[in-house]
């Protein structure tokens, strides 16, 4: 994938790792700042920071624990001592880290916390926060310019919410996210996630994108969201 798109692949360090620690050492492992998969993890994510082939930290999973029967369920806080060595590394090179964290009152609190902490990291919301509303949200981004979100598992072919998308379904934008979206339309970026047991459906989730939620959109709005703000966002070649 670096070979084929350059400059407009996003290197992202970690989610395997994080995987390994998961299997190996269990949620406590995740949290430990001296876990020897961890340090390893940031001496290569070091190396691909200097070399331009890592921008940031993701996916990882914090607090996944709603996604019932999941071998990969866990939950454990955002902010953590092995969470902020990433953070620290980012921040030395404006990196990002992205973070599936469900919604909770803990979990808000944590994200403020590291982005006041992390200034020059932005911190992607991976699936607009899991069970988050858009007051939540409105409230992260209102709070800190250094949050962002991704839209990824919010539309029709997910449909997470059993009502046939969580944020937009085939019959354009839930009203109140439209209102999110449009009163801070900097903080958001597309998304696909094509994983568990959805993989063959990486079209659907592309063409659901184009064809129920962008066309929802202001028309200044949509270019900004389809790509402009990712490419400002992760360095990117326009
Ligand atoms: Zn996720």
């Amino acid at each position: 994938m670096a070979a084929k798109l350059g400059e407009n692949y996003i290197g992202t360090a970690g989610q395997l790792e994080y995987f390994l620690i998961f299997r190996d050492y269990g949620p406590s492992g995740l949290i430990d700042p001296e876990n020897p998969l961890l340090l390893k993890l940031l001496e290569k994510a070091l190396i691909g920071f200097e070399k331009g082939t890592v921008k940031g930290f993701g996916e990882m999973h914090t607090d996944n624990h709603n996604d019932l029967g999941s071998k990969i369920a866990r939950a454990i806080r955002a902010d953590n001592p092995a969470m902020r060595k990433m953070f620290q590394l980012a921040s030395r090179y404006d990196g990002f880290v992205q973070i599936h964290v469900e919604s909770s009152p803990q979990a808000l609190e944590d994200i403020l916390r590291l982005a006041l902490d992390f200034p020059r990291v932005n911190i992607v919301l991976s699936h607009c926060m899991p069970r988050s509303t858009p007051v939540q949200l409105a409230e992260l981004f209102a709070n800190r310019p250094n949050i962002y979100c991704e839209l990824s598992a919010t539309g029709p072919v997910h449909d997470v919410n059993g009502k046939g998308g969580r944020v937009f379904t085939r019959d354009g934008i839930e009203p109140r996210w439209k209102s999110l979206i449009v009163r801070f339309p900097d903080r958001f970026l597309l998304g696909t996630d094509p994983c568990c047991g959805l993989e063959n459906r990486y079209d659907e989730m592309v063409n659901e994108l184009r064809n129920h939620f962008l066309p929802a959109l202001p028309v200044d709005l949509q270019e900004k969201i389809a790509f402009k703000n990712a490419v400002q966002l992760f360095r990117l070649k326009e």
